[in-house]
């Protein structure tokens, strides 16, 4: 049977793994690194270099040495992040016709899969090499929060680089896979994932061989680059104070700074202080420039306080829709490279009240998992189910542009769900169903994915055709959503992949809007709920007063006809205020009830006369006033 390769295509590190004679193992590259820098050089002699010997070329061929390309994969070259981006790569950013970001390099356009899937063909070749046989497919792993062009743009990486990308999954649920493989008992377990350029939380039981992610939360801007430009900024700052020059506009220069920087915080998390030493750093008129300067721990730890602490809010939010507290947690697994520093540690220790767990290796966790997960897939591993969730809620539009949620947010997917609707108006032939994700009451206020009508639904009063509509979800997460009329078996349907163009961020900012929003949101639907209803009892109502409005007395059917002379005012004017509603809403009632009981009463009176009551010729003076516009309304949404 061919082999399936796991492969964590990181921002800062790579590494591939595969499963051999049944237990998960890392693949070293042919330099012998278990893990390989995702860095991408090319030469003026037209040469690729990968890996270590590209990350070593880059400080003297900056401008053609790509690094943490995964920050603008599936990116907009207009998207804040490129631009911010742009502020620090060395390398020059375009943008295609589409707007997509390009790599430009040596008078060539790379667009960001090309330049990932130079990286997935050396780990591929790594594999082969190791393996003695070819890979054609492989599991890839990226941060939970991707949109789905991010995913689609991972995939295509994978198609460049020869390989049928089989599964995507999301890093932290691989890493949960690769902790909990032969753990049979029921824990939950926090995977608190600190890359070079992602954080994702997600919290995830395990029981008994199933693995369900119970919500997950992240930010997709934050990551070790970030730390590492803290550090930059400091010795850009010491520099200009004690020379004046900024090193800034000097590209050499910042690429060797970024080379220092990094070093000298992977240095901190063991040591208590690092030397930073960049002799000829710059030059004047006066000489040769150089830095030289001790970086002590506390001072870093101050630096990037502020970084640290931005991962404690999406940690709260996701126990928050696990609908747990930190004390449940039996576990916390630590991921990625930048989780070595000691102050994160801390941190999470402090967020989940336990000290994290140290028993696998950070680097390697998420391959592992991706190996294992096609271990799975092709039957080696047996007895594990993973059972990941969506990100957003889901549902559809409703009468009145309301948004009706058929899929609370952290659903386990795969998933299906069925809710009948019906028509809103008289001999309504046809229903438009549009689909959306968010967390607003109201649809406008949600992101629209996607649009579709049903026809020919066979004429019929309002509100007695039944529809079934059926969101579908499958385990890579794209969304089936079918409507069906019951009556004639009419049906439509739809795919929607409902991640689609969200980063991370957005997904925070949605549902931090739909609680800030809440309370306005839910006076907006029940305005739009009474407003839905009257219309249907201002249509009945009128009805039974053409028929009997003559039974009434008198003043009880001036106060009919007012109260609908009132309802119909109210829709005219499409008023919004609430009290409007409730108060015409009640007269509305109270007119059909009157109506009801002098129906009910004349029947009776009738049958003791053992005649009927005669109505008058002409009920014109009943209802002048309503005529023509009675049906404008009707058809009114
Ligand atoms: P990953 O994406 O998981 O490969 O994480 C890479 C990030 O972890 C980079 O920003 C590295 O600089 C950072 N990193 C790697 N080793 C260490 C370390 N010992 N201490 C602090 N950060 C580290």
């Amino acid at each position: 049977m061919p082999k399936i390769i796991g492969i964590d295509l990181g921002t800062t590190n790579s590494c591939v793994a595969v499963i051999e004679g049944g237990t998960a193992q890392v693949i070293p590259n042919r330099e012998g690194g278990r893990t390989t820098p995702s860095v991408v050089g090319f030469t003026e002699k037209n040469e690729r270099l990968v890996g270590q010997i590209a990350k070593r070329q880059a400080v003297t061929n900056s401008q053609n040495t790509v690094y943490a390309v995964k920050r603008l994969i599936g990116r907009k070259f207009n998207s804040s992040e490129v631009q911010q981006a742009k502020e620090v790569l060395p390398y020059e950013l375009t943008a295609s016709e589409n707007n997509d970001v390009r790599i430009h390099i040596l008078g060539r356009d790379y667009s960001p899969p090309e330049i990932s899937a130079i990286i997935l063909q050396k780990l591929r070749s790594s594999a082969e090499e190791f393996l003695g046989e070819e890979i054609t497919e492989a599991i890839i792993t990226v941060p939970a929060y991707f949109d789905d062009i991010q995913r689609q743009a991972t995939k295509d990486a994978g198609k460049i680089a020869g390989l049928n990308v089989t599964r995507i999954i999301n890093e932290p649920t691989a890493a949960a896979l690769a902790y909990g493989l032969g753990k049979r008992a029921n824990e939950k377990i926090a995977i608190y994932d600190l890359g070079g350029g992602t954080f994702d939380i997600s919290i995830l039981e395990l029981n008994d061989g199933v693995f369900e992610v119970l919500a997950t939360c992240g930010d997709s801007f934050l990551g070790g680059e970030d730390f590492d430009q803290k550090v930059i900024d400091w010795i850009v700052a010491e520099f200009q104070r004690e020379n004046g020059i900024d090193l800034r506009s000097d590209r050499l220069a910042l690429q060797r700074l970024k080379e220092a920087a990094e070093r000298s915080k992977c240095e901190l998390s063991t040591s208590l202080e690092a030397h930073i030493n960049l002799p000829f750093i710059s030059a004047d008129r006066t000489g040769p420039k150089h830095f030289n300067k001790t970086l002590p721990r506390s001072k870093f730890e101050q630096m990037v306080a502020d970084l640290v602490e931005k991962t404690v809010e999406p940690c709260q939010k996701a126990l928050w829709d696990a609908k747990l507290e930190p004390k449940d947690i039996d576990q916390v697994i630590l991921v990625g490279g930048q989780t070595r520093t000691p102050r994160v540690r801390e941190r999470v220790e402090k967020i989940f009240g336990k000290l994290p767990s140290l028993e696998i290796n950070p680097d390697e966790v998420v391959a592992i998992g991706a190996c294992i997960q096609g271990g799975v897939l092709k039957g080696e591993i047996k007895d594990i189910i993973l059972l990941d969730v969506i990100p957003l809620s889901l549902g559809v539009e409703t009468h009145g542009g309301l948004f009706t949620k058929f899929l609370d947010r952290n659903t386990t997917i795969p998933t299906t769900k069925t809710m009948v609707f019906t028509t809103v108006t008289d001999n309504q032939t046809s229903v438009e169903i549009h689909v959306l994700q968010g967390e607003r009451e109201i649809a406008s206020a949600n992101r629209s994915l996607a649009k579709f009508e049903l026809i020919n639904i066979p004429p019929a009063p309002r509100s007695i055709p039944q529809i079934d509509v059926t969101f579908d979800i499958d385990a890579n997460g794209i969304l089936s959503v079918s409507a069906k009329d019951q009556s004639s078996g009419q049906e439509q349907s739809v795919k929607v992949t409902p991640s689609s163009g969200l980063s991370g961020n957005e997904i925070t900012k949605i549902i931090d809007e739909a609680k800030f929003k809440a309370e306005e949101d839910r006076r907006q639907k029940e305005n739009t709920i009474l407003r839905n209803r009257m219309g249907g009892l201002f249509q009945s109502t009128t009805k039974t007063f053409t028929e009997f409005g003559w039974l009434l007395a008198e003043n009880d059917q001036s106060f009919a006809r007012d109260s609908l002379k009132a309802a119909k005012k109210v829709f005219e004017e499409n008023s919004e205020g609430e009290i409007n509603y409730k108060v015409v809403m009640q007269d509305l009632e109270q007119a059909a009830s009157l109506l009801t009981q002098a129906m009910f009463s004349s029947q009776a009176s009738a049958g003791d006369k053992g005649s009927q009551a005669s109505k008058p010729e002409s009920d014109d003076p009943l209802l002048s006033w309503l005529n023509s516009s009675t049906s404008s309304d009707r058809s009114k949404k």
